[in-house]
């Protein structure tokens, strides 16, 4: 029986990405040649550059790369909404066409080449595939640090994650519309996923340095994406602190106990050192509490508001060139950005 190739849309969230994104297209490109000659996939495969509101020439790159180039189209979001949501807009918007659909980062930090084991793994009937780190040599000491200490933390919360593995990743028509059915606002693939169950498989690979141009993720917003990652995720840290409540709360109890004793034998000082200790250490275990407490009201709030996560504003993956968008384009082309 003759089975058509599956159609493989590489999904590529892009922000302020114009130093990288020729080089980028050309070895995707590259990639998505071979494989279809070899007839793994579809020769209509695609290349689905998402861009996250750049405020650089990414999106005119893209338009203008996607005239010349039939393996290329884009998808512009309206404004900035973040790695992960412009990750879910690309997957959203390649689950309508695709068999299968891969997700890499602009800065080609994953190697292309284990594309190829994805696909194959696909073939296999593996749902989902996920590109695991060999070594993260490349990488800034802080940011391996940080990394580790973060999988570490998320673990012992009980949170499921794949080790070393970030957002490089295939994932089957079928993982794509039971992702579809996670209706939460705070995004994290990584969390997600592999709550999904279905058969999946793992790729290894040696992460590379940024091709070039600096990472997206500063310090803060890396803060807020574990932040969000284990708020959304897990209940632990509001126990945690339920628990030294209760602990305390007992300890006053005996301390309490001992003091009334200690005055009733006519033992009492001043008592200045121990009083501003306690106040110090309950007030900040309070605040500390109330904040953490605050984060999950925080995350409920984002929640039950359901927003649209993000605003498409031109789409070149499903629809024809419309008028308006190709004035868009032409704008943004000739006019750059302002
Ligand atoms: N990115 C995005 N929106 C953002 C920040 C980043 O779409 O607000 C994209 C970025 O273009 C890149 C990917 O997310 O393709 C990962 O970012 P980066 O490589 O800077 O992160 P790092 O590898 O340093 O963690
Ligand atoms: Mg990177």
């Amino acid at each position: 029986m003759n089975v058509p190739e599956p159609l493989l849309t590489i999904v590529i969230p892009c922000y302020n990405e114009e130093e990288v994104f020729s080089e980028t297209a050309r070895r995707l490109t590259a990639v998505l040649c071979d494989l279809a000659e070899e007839k793994l996939i579809s020769a209509d495969s695609k290349l689905l550059f998402v861009d996250d509101g750049s405020k650089d020439r990414t999106w005119s790159l893209i338009a203008m790369e996607s005239t010349k180039n039939h393996y290329v189209t884009g998808l512009k979001l309206a404004r900035n909404t973040g790695h992960q949501k412009a990750l879910l807009a690309g997957l959203d918007k390649a689950k309508q066409k695709s068999d299968c659909v891969i997700s890499i980062d602009a800065d080609l930090q994953d190697d292309v080449s284990a594309i190829r084991e994805f696909i194959k793994k696909y073939h296999e009937g593996y749902e989902i595939v996920y590109g695991v780190r060999h070594s993260r040599k490349t990488d800034t000491f802080f940011k391996r640090t940080s990394a580790a200490w973060f999988y570490r933390l998320m673990n012992q919360l009980g949170i499921r994650l794949v080790d070393n593995h970030a957002d490089f990743r295939l994932l089957g028509k079928r993982a794509l519309e039971e992702l579809s059915r996670y209706h939460e606002a705070n995004v994290f693939l990584r969390g997600i996923v592999p709550l999904i169950g279905l058969r999946s498989a793992k790729v290894f690979y040696d992460r590379k340095e940024r091709l070039a141009g600096e990472t997206k993720y500063p310090l803060k917003k890396m803060l807020s994406f574990a932040f969000h990652g284990i708020t959304s995720f897990s209940v632990a840290p509001i126990r945690f602190f339920t628990l030294i409540g209760f602990f305390l709360f007992f300890l006053s109890g005996i301390a309490g106990i001992y003091a009334i004793i200690q005055k009733m034998l006519g033992y009492t000082n001043a008592g200045w050192t121990s009083l501003i200790i306690s106040i110090w250490l309950l007030g900040g275990l309070q605040l500390m509490g109330i904040g953490i407490i605050g984060e999950y009201i925080g995350t409920i709030f984002t929640e039950v508001k359901n927003r649209p996560k993000y605003t498409v504003d031109i789409d070149l993956y499903t629809e024809r060139l419309t008028q308006r968008s190709r004035e868009n384009i032409q704008g943004t082309t000739a006019v750059g950005r302002e």
